[in-house]
């Protein structure tokens, strides 16, 4: 009775599209699987184990290292190596700097494991792969534990999404933690309390609404740290901050560009001298050096943009051909008020472009005349918000699809562009996504609130395009805005198709038979 008292507490989120209200089904779903559970442990323990390898059945502990703590104090530290009663390898021993000499008048397991129960009794465990390794293993040893795990990982993958990992190495240093020795029990105990009362911290500052909204979907699930959120939540609400809302951005857009009266021409020298100042920046390109090559190539492009014809060229790997097209593509477009795409076949290259070229190309080009470069994508790389509110509305969403939408939830505070590359999506999550995102939607002002509101994630990607000098595509995407008449790209007067060996193949997938 008393978790439906909490639940029914929590503040109802406003998206657009109105509250979601939560149906008795869901309520009765998160009686029978939480009665009883009310008073929630807050006293953890984060745990570390090292061993001889990574298989529960066949390996064994070398060493425990375990941390109990408030998220005020720490209350007790345990550590101790373990014999194992087998070698243990070389490159395990060269990883935890763990030798046979360290351990071979440790205690056995079944010596320390009563001791370690006691440790853990009633506490939640806290630890970085925990669910996937430390519970296992634990398991396998026969030590009783606890059923809710607090792990960084998961937590951390829901709370910072777009993370390239989420190991306790590169949580520590994403969130400035101070690293210590790394692959031993009780160093890697307290980096795992570290990050999660960081985490602890960052679940309380979301928006109440996202908080309560994400503690409602999680709670009921199965997921060993299901209750995290409403723990925060819970810690929020009584501490009064639960009036904090979240609204989705509707921050201003740029104005969409505006041809200039009279056509500029660019000055080979001005894009040479722009392309030579990168000698001065050891901090925008450290490996610059000038290659005659590269100069041939910008002065080519810089004609065929001024006098607008068509320019086939060919150029070896490492002259450095995006910044020769890049330079007087920019100039040539903030000059005139004019557009210029550029379309890639390979992810690969359109990373480099928006994370290394584009980035260096600003800051070279004269801080005088305004630049702006964006990246568009297809519309399946974009989350459509109303799908995703009639998922919110959905009364039973399986376990996968509660975490999904929570991590949807959480990083729809954060993005700008609602591009999915952001969200780094798993092979799991793909289904989901594919029943969320823009692809096939059916867009109006009259069936969806977003577009009159301006808040739609695709719509916006489309207004970032229209203001744009520069917009790099993939050939799919432009070969598709041919098919369609040239309604997905923003007017454009410049075309740079680079990787052009692959245009065929996607222009024969597209129009083809
Ligand atoms: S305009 Fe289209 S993509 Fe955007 S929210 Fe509406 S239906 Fe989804």
């Amino acid at each position: 009775m008393t978790v439906l008292v909490r639940l029914s507490c929590l503040a109802t989120p406003t998206l657009p599209g109105g509250p979601i209200r939560f149906r008795p089904s869901v309520l009765a779903r998160h009686r029978r699987r939480c009665y009883n559970s009310a008073r929630l442990a807050r006293t953890y323990v984060s745990l570390d184990l090292e061993t001889t390898g990574l298989d529960p059945q066949s390996d064994a502990i070398t060493e425990i290292g375990a941390i109990k703590f408030t998220r005020d104090s720490v209350l007790g530290r345990f550590s101790t190596f373990v014999n194992p009663r087998q070698p243990i390898p070389e490159h395990i021993q060269a990883l935890t700097g763990i030798h046979p000499a360290d351990v071979q008048d440790a205690p056995p397991l079944e010596t320390v494991a009563p001791d370690v129960e006691a440790f853990i009794e009633g506490c939640v465990l806290v630890g970085s792969n925990f669910v996937g390794f430390d519970a296992p293993m634990l398991d396998a040893k026969g030590i009783r534990r606890g059923q809710e795990i607090y792990d960084t990982r998961d937590l951390a993958n829901l709370l910072l999404p777009g993370l390239p990992d989420y190991g306790l190495a590169a949580l520590t240093h994403h969130l400035g933690i101070e690293m210590r020795s790394y692959h031993r029990a009780l160093a890697d105990a307290e980096m795992a309390r570290e990050v999660l009362l960081a985490l602890l911290a960052r679940a309380a500052a979301l928006p109440a609404d996202v908080l309560s909204q994400v503690a409602a979907w999680l709670t009921p699930t199965a997921w060993p740290w299901r209750n995290f959120f409403r723990e925060v939540w819970e810690d929020v609400a009584a501490g009064g901050a639960a009036g904090r809302s979240f609204a989705l951005p509707r921050s201003a857009l740029p104005e969409p560009l505006r041809p200039a009266e009279r056509r500029r021409p660019v000055d080979p020298q001005e894009a040479l001298a722009v392309l030579a100042s990168a000698r001065g920046r050891p901090d925008v390109l450290p490996q610059f050096e000038e290659r005659p090559q590269q100069q041939a190539a910008l002065r080519a492009v810089t004609e065929a943009l001024n006098e607008g014809h068509r320019l086939l060229l060919e150029a070896g790997t490492g002259i450095g051909k995006s910044l020769a097209y890049l330079v007087p593509a920019a100039l040539h477009a903030r000059a005139n008020g004019s557009r210029v795409v550029v379309s890639t076949a390979t992810i690969n290259l359109q990373e480099q472009l928006t994370g290394k070229d584009i980035p260096a190309l600003e800051a070279l080009l004269p801080p005088d005349g305004g630049f702006m470069a964006c990246q568009l994508k297809g519309r399946r790389n974009y989350l459509c918000l109303r799908r995703f509110q009639a998922l919110r509305a959905s009364p039973n969403l399986r376990d996968d699809e509660s975490r999904i939408a929570s991590r949807i939830l959480i990083w729809l505070t954060q993005t700008e562009t609602g591009d999915r590359s952001e969200l780094r999506i798993s092979p799991g999550e793909e289904a989901v996504w594919r029943r969320l995102c823009a692809e096939g939607a059916d867009c109006n002002a009259d069936n969806s609130p977003f577009v009159v509101e301006g808040t739609c994630l695709l719509q916006r990607a489309r207004q970032r395009a229209e203001a744009a000098h520069l917009v790099v595509v993939n050939h799919a995407l432009l070969l598709s805005d041919i098919a369609h008449g040239g309604r997905i790209l923003p007017p454009y007067d410049h075309l740079i198709i680079d990787e052009a060996h692959h245009l065929e193949e996607e222009a024969t997938r597209q129009f083809g038979f």
